[in-house]
């Protein structure tokens, strides 16, 4: 019979045998799994033994499409790389867009899965006829667009030109914020898993399939599409770049808050990317400013103009889209006199690497978002580890004794500049931050700790927790600490999912801004209800930002049945995805993390709070926020640990 939405078969490969093999999975997996992150989930649970060392032989890596990927679904094109993350030791994953993912499908499979260590650089390549492990001494040592263009143009001599995910020299380098790269500068930066793929010195995996992806009902899929299509195409003219910054100010000043339309977020996404929020974010407090200890007073409108979204789209050669995307909300840049061809820097770059550190040279962060993606190193982590080390200066922790000379005080670029290239190369006083934050603690010592802001290890992102007490929930409750993808109070505005699912919290369309802080049981509820929405965004290989349309419009419930032939509610669905969110933390719990340790720094919580600026007077009760949170998933409530009944509902022993 012929599959629906899935291939039906996983591709295991172990590089210390050389042996690839298929595994045909049973339609049961894909009921419960789904996809995606959920199948990943089900495998690595299973697979990895307890206590397995994240660089050791034992370690898997996945990479993963999702159940709608070539279906017919829009912004479905995602894939995902999954393993034991060496920077956190927990459960690991990275989501990427670009055209990788189909490709996964198109080979036959819904996942590649790669253990052992090879012993020597090898790249893996798949096409209809051919599965091997080929030599990859040639490109061993070269960057990630450098790897890229020489496998294109290599396996053309065979066909059609391959889609490839590669590392950098930072994941050869075995850095644990390294990530891997699709599409010239695309990166699953998160989690540190370019780290596992270098330590199987495996440098990169090349596809190039002809399978047809089916779907059980085309024309409802169409149908569906189509609602989708409308809603994304709608764009009115909007406000210049600069003017952004006066919607956050607004939005800092006044003591209510209209209930976001995710519509709105579409619009300034499709005009500019992600590097829309550059000023309004600072104003209204969402970034976080000087390692986390400055405000939007630090970082006001004169020194958040030099990276004023206009700057990024006045560069902008052509839009880059990922797979099935009717937004494209990337770019590829061409500077006069300085780059041909870059990927335009996100806003997650632009202010780890800016406000953060206090670095208005846009220049420098052009340069510096180039640098990272070709050495395949996050660039959220980078940003967080460089700012890290200047408060360090400042204080006097350390001193031009340890930096090799480098005056690391804020806002110098030419000492930011200096110290990323070192860290890609992991020289001198760049090995020190080139694994991160809590590493860099561990080698620097002197009481560093006090100016680390990390959850379990992991860097978060530049969304102010102190802001949206909904990332301060999913910076500490997931079993990928310290991620912004996984939930905020305003992406559950955003998704507008009290429309589709029944019996979670009802937003009103204004409410007090404080009140956001007050009710962690309600609180928790919303953050338990974005867990399992982006356990199915996850698991489908959708996009965040498809999600932020809203449930009405963006109808991933419905994909998934006309996909798959499957008639299940959005109720089944979310609690399906409960059990996959269930098993991530069951894989921690197996690997002796305990869930409490993984709490946000305290800095990031407002512990001390903050005398000025935006999130003035904020902190964050977040140990009630857990507890009730964990409870929604039948966990222990004081450990986070998954109660008997919740692990009961996970099928084990694959
Ligand atoms: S909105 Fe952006 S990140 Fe999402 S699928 Fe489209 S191009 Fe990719």
């Amino acid at each position: 019979m012929t599959r629906k939405g899935y291939m039906g078969k996983i591709l295991m490969v172990d590089l210390s045998k050389g042996t690839i093999e298929e595994e045909v999975l049973p339609d049961s997996v894909y009921e419960k799994y789904l996809g995606g992150m959920g199948l990943g989930a089900y495998v690595l649970y299973n697979r990895i033994p307890k206590g397995a060392d994240p660089l050791g032989p034992d370690n898997m890596l996945g990479f993963l499409p999702g159940l709608l990927t070539g279906t017919g679904s829009l912004f479905t094109g995602r894939w995902m790389v999954v393993g034991k993350s060496p920077l956190t030791g927990t459960w690991g994953d990275a989501n990427c867009g670009g055209t990788f993912s189909p490709e996964i499908k198109r080979c036959g499979y819904d996942g590649i899965f790669v253990k052992g260590i090879s012993p020597k650089p090898v790249y893996l390549y798949i096409d209809d006829r051919v599965k091997e492990l080929r030599d990859a001494a040639d490109v061993w040592g070269m960057d990630a667009v450098e790897t890229e263009e020489y496998l294109e143009k290599n396996a053309k001599k065979t066909g059609k030109k391959p889609k490839v995910a590669c590392i950098g020299p930072a994941g050869e380098k075995v850095s644990l914020i390294s990530g891997i790269s699709t599409n010239k500068g695309r990166m699953a930066a998160r989690s540190g898993l370019g780290a596992v793929m270098g330590s199987k010195r495996l440098k990169a995996v090349v596809l190039s399939g002809n399978k047809r992806i089916e779907a059980y009902n085309k024309e409802e899929m169409k149908k569906i599409s189509q609602v989708c299509d409308f809603w994304s195409r709608i764009q009115p003219p909007f406000v210049t770049g600069p003017m952004t910054a006066f919607v956050g100010a607004l939005m800092r000043i006044l003591p209510t808050v209209l209930t976001q339309d995710g519509l709105l977020y579409k619009i300034m996404l499709k005009k500019w990317g992600t590097v829309a929020m550059n000023q309004m974010s600072p104003e209204m407090g969402d970034s976080p400013i000087k390692n986390w200890k400055g405000s939007s007073k630090d970082w006001g409108f004169m020194k958040s103009y030099s990276s004023n979204p206009d700057v990024f789209t006045k560069c902008e050669t052509v839009k880059f889209h990922c797979y099935s995307c009717p937004v494209g909300c990337g770019g590829i840049c061409t500077m006069e006199g300085k780059y041909t061809h870059t990927h335009k820097p996100e806003y997650e770059t632009v202010l780890s690497l800016g406000g953060l550190c206090m670095n208005d040279d846009v220049d420098a962060i052009f340069y510096l978002n180039e640098v990272l993606n070709r050495a395949g190193m996050d660039t959220i982590s980078a940003g967080h580890a460089v700012a890290f080390a200047i408060e360090c200066f400042e204080e006097g922790v350390i001193t031009k004794n340890d930096t090799d000379g480098l005056e690391l005080t804020w806002g110098n670029s030419d000492a930011i500049v200096k110290l990323i290239e070192k860290m890609v190369k992991r020289e001198g006083f760049g090995h020190v931050l080139a694994d991160g934050v809590k590493q860099a603690v561990v080698r620097i010592g002197r009481n560093s700790e006090t100016y680390a802001v990390h959850a379990g290890g992991q860097e978060p992102a530049m969304h102010d927790s102190r802001n949206d007490p909904g990332f301060a929930l999913h910076y500490s409750v997931e079993a990928t600490p310290g991620r912004h993808t996984l939930g905020s109070h305003l992406y559950y505005e955003m998704y507008q999912l009290w429309k589709v699912v029944k019996g979670i919290p009802k937003l009103p369309p204004m409410y007090l801004k404080g009140s956001k802080y007050k009710n962690s049981e309600k609180q928790a509820k919303i953050g338990a209800a974005n867990s399992r929405y982006m356990t199915l965004v996850n698991a489908t290989g959708a996009c965040l930002f498809g999600s932020f349309i809203g449930a009405r419009r963006f109808r991933l419930f419905d994909w998934m049945n006309a996909a798959t032939g499957w008639n299940l509610t959005p109720n089944q669905y979310m609690d399906l995805a409960g059990d996959i969110h269930t098993l991530k933390q069951a894989f921690n719990v197996k690997h002796g993390i305990e869930p409490m340790e993984l709490k946000i720094s305290d800095r990031a919580l407002g512990r001390p709070v903050q005398s000025e600026g935006a999130n003035k007077g904020r902190t964050i009760e977040i140990e009630e926020m857990m507890a009730h949170y964990w409870e929604e998933f039948g966990w222990d409530q004081a450990t986070g640990k998954p109660g008997r009944e919740a692990m009961d509902r996970i099928t084990v022993g694959a």
